[in-house]
């Protein structure tokens, strides 16, 4: 019989991520495929996480452990990893279902090594198949799906945000139980000295946009008058995040051409870079433009439902079953207008 832990840490404020929200609704889905199995939540937290623990307090968990105090207030591998290690023994888990952010993915590798288990990172899917655990994770950049279990425990199974739905039930009181956590100098070695983030509205990848806006090198080529005109399209690109709140993509070529310096869209870096061997974001909608929709780009879209994109040409990669809908258009044209009719409507995040 398993023992599922839900693992997650709280936010600055003391709340529950939404991918805590979602592995949470994944862990209890778990627990009712399995038979005979409990579900546990352990909460990491600076704070007494009480309000994080009565937030999901009417999931069906039959305990409530935490670790808290200042030293867990930020990552750190040494002190959440001991957090860890320290509630799935409380717990006795032997399946550990965390949120894959960046504060686990950097320590539940190691906290399964420590406690002779194993741990599977990027998962999409958690289900039960011939009575026993299968997680579901993507392979060779999101082209291959596989389905693995494991006999060894604990599991440690990190599921990738944005994968499923959030848990939604009621709140209520949850008796917390502490569990203490010896924290010395040699685990305070590292210490967290502050946050470096690009300002608000410098920020383009915004994952929990409805829409994912991608631009290609198209925006600096020469246009119909023989002239480019990144200056323009810098002013189309960024006034429609700013209207529609979409999170920015961009092509190799057109994020490879920011890098070598040119006088072309600063704003674009290589994070922003969508496709084989760029990113693979998630959101509902997606639109294209001025990019080719060549396969290495467009494996890149695995996981946007629906697909648009604005290109001159006739016969692009998108014309070829990559795109729901192909608007054979002029992308400084439409997106001119496009601008000046959210705008006139005052539609902020409204496409
Ligand atoms: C191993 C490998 C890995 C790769 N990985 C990636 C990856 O991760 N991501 C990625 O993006 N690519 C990747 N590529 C490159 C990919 O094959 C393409 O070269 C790249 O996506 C092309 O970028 P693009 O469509 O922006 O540019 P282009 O191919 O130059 O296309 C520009 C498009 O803009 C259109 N256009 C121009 N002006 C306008 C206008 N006014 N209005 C509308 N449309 C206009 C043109 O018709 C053209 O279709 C990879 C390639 C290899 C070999």
């Amino acid at each position: 019989m398993e023992t599922i832990l839900f693992l997650t840490h709280t936010e600055a404020d003391g709340s529950l991520s939404k991918p805590a929200q979602e592995t949470l609704a994944a862990a209890i889905a778990l627990g009712h495929d399995l038979p005979g199995a409990s579900l546990t939540v352990g909460l990491v937290s600076a704070g007494d996480a009480q309000a994080a623990a009565d937030s999901i307090g009417g999931c069906g968990a039959s305990r409530f452990l935490a670790v808290t105090g200042d030293d867990f207030a930020t990552a750190r591998y040494a002190t959440d990893a001991a957090a860890a290690a320290r509630l799935t023994e409380a717990a006795g888990a032997t399946l550990v279902l965390a949120p894959g952010t960046s504060r686990w993915a950097r320590c539940l590798a190691g906290v399964a090594q420590r406690l002779h288990g194993r741990a599977d990172t990027h998962a999409t899917a958690v289900a039960v198949e011939g009575g026993a655990p299968a997680v579901t994770r993507w392979y060779y950049r999101q082209r291959i799906e596989g389905v693995s279990q494991r006999a060894e425990r604990p599991w440690f199974i990190l599921l990738e945000p944005g994968a499923g739905e959030p848990w939604q039930g009621a709140p209520a009181h949850a008796a917390l139980e502490r569990v203490p956590v010896e924290v010395d100098e040699r685990l305070r070695r590292t210490a967290f000295s502050g946050w470096r983030a690009p300002r608000m509205d410098q920020q383009t990848i915004r994952p929990e946009a409805d829409l994912l806006f991608v631009a290609g090198a198209g925006w600096t080529k020469k246009q119909a008058d023989g002239q480019a005109h990144p200056a323009d399209a810098a002013r189309l690109i960024l006034g429609f995040l700013q209207l529609a709140q979409a999170s920015l993509g961009g092509s190799k070529s057109l994020v490879d051409l920011s890098g070598e310096g040119q006088a072309v869209l600063p704003f674009m870096t290589h994070l922003n870079q969508v496709g084989q061997t760029g990113s693979t974001p998630r959101h509902p909608k997606g639109l294209a433009t001025c990019c080719h929709g060549e396969e290495p780009h467009v494996v890149g879209w695995r996981f946007i439902n629906d697909r648009r994109a604005i290109n001159l040409d006739p016969n692009c990669g998108w014309a070829r079953g990559k795109a729901d809908v192909l608007y054979v258009a002029d992308a400084f044209a439409v997106m001119e207008q496009l601008n000046q009719f959210l705008a006139g409507k005052g539609q902020t995040g409204a496409v």
